[in-house]
C-alpha cells in the first residue's frame, strides 16, 4: 500500500504521447525523487528477497528497475532488450503491437538452467513484450518465479496473455 501510494504520487499523465489518442503513463517524476526511488526500491527487496535468483529487466524502462534491484539482493540482472540490441548469439520472439510489430531478444548464456527469475518492466499494456520475454527466459532454461510491472493498464487486457500468471501490479488502472 505504502509503494502504490509512493507510485501514485510521482507519476504524469501525458495526452496525445507519443500518438494522438493516447495517454502515457511516465515514471521520470519517481525517478527523479531520489527518497521516492530508494523506497520503491527497497519495498520491491523486501518483496522478493530469497525468492529469485536474477533479475530480468525488460528495455529500457525495465532496467531501470532491474539494475538497483539485483544489486540490492546481491544477485544477478538480465537485460531482455528490443531486436538487434545484443550481440549475439541470442534467441528472439516476434510480436505483434497495436500496430505493427516487435521483437525482443536475450543472450541465452546468461541465464542459469533453473534460476527463479523476477520479470521487471515499468508498464503492462497490452501484454505482448512481458509474454515474448517470459518465453524467452524459458526457452533459455530459466523458470519464471514472478512478474512486476510498477503499473498495469488493465483495460488493455495483458494479464489474459500471460498464460495466467500472476501479475505484482503496484498500481492497476
Ligand atoms: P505491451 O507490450 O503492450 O504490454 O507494452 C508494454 C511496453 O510498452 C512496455 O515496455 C512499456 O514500457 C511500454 N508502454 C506501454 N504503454 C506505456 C505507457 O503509458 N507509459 C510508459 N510505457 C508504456
Amino acid at each position: 500500500a505504502a509503494l502504490t501510494r509512493l507510485v501514485v504520487d510521482n507519476l504524469r499523465e501525458i495526452p496525445d504521447f507519443p500518438e494522438p489518442g493516447v495517454l502515457f503513463r511516465d515514471i521520470t517524476p519517481l525517478l527523479a525523487n531520489g527518497p521516492a526511488f530508494a523506497e520503491l526500491i527497497e519495498g520491491l527487496a523486501e518483496h522478493y528477497r530469497g525468492r529469485i535468483d536474477a533479475v530480468a529487466g525488460l528495455e529500457s524502462r525495465g532496467f531501470i528497475l532491474a539494475a538497483p534491484l539485483a544489486v540490492r539482493l546481491g544477485i544477478g540482472m538480465l537485460t531482455v532488450r528490443k531486436g538487434g540490441k545484443l550481440p549475439g548469439p541470442v534467441i528472439g520472439i516476434d510480436y505483434t503491437l497495436e500496430y505493427g510489430t516487435a521483437r525482443m531478444e536475450l543472450r541465452p548464456e546468461t541465464v542459469r538452467a533453473g534460476d527463479r527469475i523476477l520479470i521487471i518492466d515499468d508498464v503492462l499494456a497490452t501484454g505482448g513484450t512481458a509474454a515474448a520475454s517470459i518465453e524467452l527466459v524459458e526457452r533459455a532454461g530459466g523458470s519464471v518465479e514472478a512478474i512486476c510491472m510498477l503499473l498495469e493498464l488493465a483495460e488493455l487486457g495483458g494479464r489474459a496473455h500471460l498464460g495466467g500468471r500472476d501479475v505484482d501490479a503496484v498500481v492497476v488502472y
